[in-house]
């Protein structure tokens, strides 16, 4: 029969939409427009793209749009100081900083002085803790991004066996307290696993998060699970192509006996900009003391 192909690219199509349809009611009880703030530090030409389509996302939304750009040689306390300008700007609901950031800034103290209500990104402290005790937080938008796609294909994933596979603050930690959240019981695994295959054939939900192109191969994965594959990895050119090949971390190819996967690219790549803008528009409503729209 084969997997089902999980289309991430038209899910993340129908939230921007979502999202879209939503702003005029936040613009009529409010009086302003959601905005979004995205700040790029140096040139770094992929995450230049990344922010430009930000931008149009977030545009296309109907939402306001800042762009700060900075050249590489900027200090840590210049940019510590943009984000406390945004922090008190009442025009701004979400504040994103690029990552990574040059080596002579740490990301942690920037991070840190964004206003964990403005966190769009999900990476503050504090809203790291909210999810980790199960409060409402800012949630990282990649990880919640792949449980829409779960929620949207499975419904109920009380008691599945999760495996989470990557243990970063970015994806794999955030993606284990979500599952754990919906009653899964979660393994999170990462280069010190130990049986890695084994423990990856228990699981019913596969989450791929390591940035190894295919190092999950289908004899991993056991009949009917639903696979999650984050990764990104470009392959070598070869003889032919301008550019190598764009994999995931799970041996796509190998993978027809599960129920359902993400490709790569179009599997959860997508997501991510659409529940940016999501959380932007949740943390304005929060920042106005307005209740989310049900179902975003
Ligand atoms: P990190 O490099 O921060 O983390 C990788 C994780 O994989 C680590 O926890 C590491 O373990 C684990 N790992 C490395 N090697 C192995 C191995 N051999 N076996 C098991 N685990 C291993 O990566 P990110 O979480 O930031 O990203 C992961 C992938 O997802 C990348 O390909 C990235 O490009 C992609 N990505 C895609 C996004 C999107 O679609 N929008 C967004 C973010 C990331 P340990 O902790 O022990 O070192």
């Amino acid at each position: 029969m084969g997997a089902t192909i999980i289309d991430g690219k038209a899910f993340a199509a129908g939230l921007r939409e979502k999202v879209g349809a939503l702003v005029p009611a936040f613009v009529e009880a409010t009086g302003r427009i959601p905005g979004l703030a995205v700040v790029l530090v140096g040139e770094d030409p992929a995450s230049e793209i990344y922010v430009r389509s930000k931008d149009r996302a977030a545009t296309a939304a109907g939402m306001a749009s800042f762009e700060y750009w900075r050249p590489a040689e900027t200090s840590e306390q210049g940019l510590i100081e943009l984000v406390e300008e945004l922090n008190a700007d009442d025009n701004v609901d979400g504040i994103l900083v690029q990552l990574p950031l040059p080596d002579h800034i740490d990301d942690k103290a920037v991070i840190a002085a964004i206003d964990p209500a403005k966190d769009v990104d999900g990476f503050h402290v504090v809203n790291a803790g909210r999810l980790a005790v199960g409060e409402d937080a800012l949630v990282p938008c990649t990880p919640l991004g792949c449980l829409m796609l779960l929620k949207d294909r499975l419904g109920d994933l009380a008691g599945l066996e999760a495996v989470v596979v990557g243990r970063s603050n970015i994806v794999g930690k955030p993606m284990a307290q979500l599952l754990l959240g919906e009653n899964c019981t979660v393994t999170l695994a990462h280069s010190r696993t130990r049986d890695l295959a084994d423990v990856v054939r228990r699981a019913d939900i596969v989450v791929a998060a390591v940035g190894r192109p295919e190092m999950i191969r289908g004899d991993w994965l056991k009949d009917g699970a639903v696979v999650i594959d984050v990764g990104i990895n470009r392959l070598e050119a070869q003889p032919g192509e301008k550019r190598g090949k764009l994999v995931g971390d799970v041996a796509f190819a190998e993978a027809d006996h599960v129920r359902a996967i993400t490709p790569v690219p179009g599997g959860v790549g997508p997501m991510t900009i659409a529940v940016l803008l999501r959380n932007t528009l949740v943390a304005a409503h929060a920042r106005a003391g307005l209740v989310p729209p049900e179902g975003l």
